[in-house]
């Protein structure tokens, strides 16, 4: 049997009460009524001193938002919460250690047009809108998101098209931003519309956390436009269990049954998912939703996110004790989004333990060793 997904969350004591059930769990009024302010937010979560100063540090740095659905994920008492450390400010973001950088992916160097990143050869990256339904402290893109909250104009997403037409080299675009599904169906149907007009371009990506942060987003219209526009991946963030909800297992459901693939990717976090029972349990639930598990990022070098990082041993311990001991489907490939905009690399447990001749030995998951006899060189 598949794994039950967790209750959606209760807002029987919250101030939304009363706010009738269609309106209520309706995007629209999740995204109208985003929490953005530490008196609301002091509504739902009994705030710590800590996380009162957090809203008072952070002011002006990086933009505080989230959804009232996801906000009553959160445990009101705990400031541990896993959810809770996601999107309450601490003061610690304030700061800014050695090695961290505005722009850590190096992407400001390679926006080739507004908006659009060419790094890799064949794929470009759309930001398609500065706005997010929840504005996660850790974000990578801390720099841009949030910052005006608006969608990037026609004019300007048409020279990101402009630019595309031009590069027949381009097979892949990932719209993203801020969060794609922030667009409206009009304009995200403009978009997918427009880049599935260009005829080299093979694969469309788009980057949401709303199956996560509002996932009454992913209304049967918006499934629908992404199969319509096929393929299309979706690329979505779910970072902890408790994120997998009933309204969360629909969204994906629906994109699934409508033939849209979804893939998560997940970020590594310390003090939230920096552990192999936490993340065999997140994919377990995933896998059960029909979404695979695809990346286990180790948390870029923002500014002001040295709390959340986690030494890159943690992640190898992590792939260490889940390879083998769960199914392949349940376990991602870690990596790392070498700083400067390099690129990524993926890392792996050393899994070769001695090589002699035609000889290679390996560690087993389960601790022992086995040989593999290479064949011997062709004659031919
Ligand atoms: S949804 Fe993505 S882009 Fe938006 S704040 Fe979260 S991590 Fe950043």
């Amino acid at each position: 049997m598949p794994i039950a997904p967790n209750p959606n969350p209760d807002r029987s004591r919250s101030p939304w009460r009363d706010v009738p059930d269609d309106e209520f769990w309706s995007w629209g009024w999740q995204v109208k009524h985003r929490i953005d302010d530490p008196e609301t937010l002091g509504q739902v979560l009994e705030l710590t001193d800590e996380e009162r100063r957090g809203f008072d540090e952070t002011r002006g740095l990086f933009r505080f938002g989230v959804t009232p659905y996801y906000a009553l994920l959160a445990d009101a008492r705990n400031p541990a919460c896993p959810i809770r450390q996601q999107l309450v400010p601490r003061p610690q973001e304030a700061v800014v250690r050695i090695g961290e950088r505005a722009d850590p992916l190096g992407e400001e160097p390679r926006e080739v047009v507004p908006n659009l990143v060419h790094r890799y050869p064949d794929r470009v990256l759309l930001l398609s809108t500065d706005r997010c339904p929840v504005y996660c402290r850790f974000c990578t893109r801390r720099r841009i998101v949030g910052r005006v909250e608006r969608q990037s104009s026609r004019a300007l997403l048409a020279e990101a098209f402009e630019y595309v037409r031009a590069h027949p080299e381009i097979k892949e675009v990932i719209v993203s931003g801020g969060d794609g599904l922030m667009l409206g169906d009009n304009q995200l149907e403009h978009v997918l519309g427009t880049l599935r007009s260009i005829e080299h371009v093979e694969i469309i990506r788009l980057a949401t956390r709303m199956p996560v942060t509002c996932p009454m987003r992913v209304t049967d219209r918006v499934a629908a436009l992404l199969a319509a526009h096929g393929p299309v991946y979706v690329m979505t963030h779910f970072n902890h269990p408790r994120e997998c909800t009933v309204w969360a297992a629909e969204a994906c459901r629906r994109l699934v049954d409508h033939g849209v693939v979804v893939y998560n990717q997940s970020v590594l976090l310390r003090g939230i998912n920096d552990d192999v029972e936490i993340i065999r349990d997140l994919n377990r639930r995933l896998v059960s939703m029909r979404v695979t598990p695809y990346y286990l990022h180790q948390c870029d070098l923002a500014e002001g996110i040295e709390h959340f990082r986690t030494p890159l041993a943690t992640g190898l311990a992590i792939i260490d004790g889940l390879r083998g001991h769960s199914s392949g489907l349940m376990v991602p490939q870690l990596c790392v989004d070498v700083p400067g905009g390099l690129g990524k690399v993926t890392l792996v447990p050393e899994w070769i333990v001695g090589r002699t001749g035609r000889y290679t030995t390996f560690r087993t998951y389960s601790g022992e060793t086995a040989e593999y006899l290479d064949p011997l060189p062709s004659e031919h």
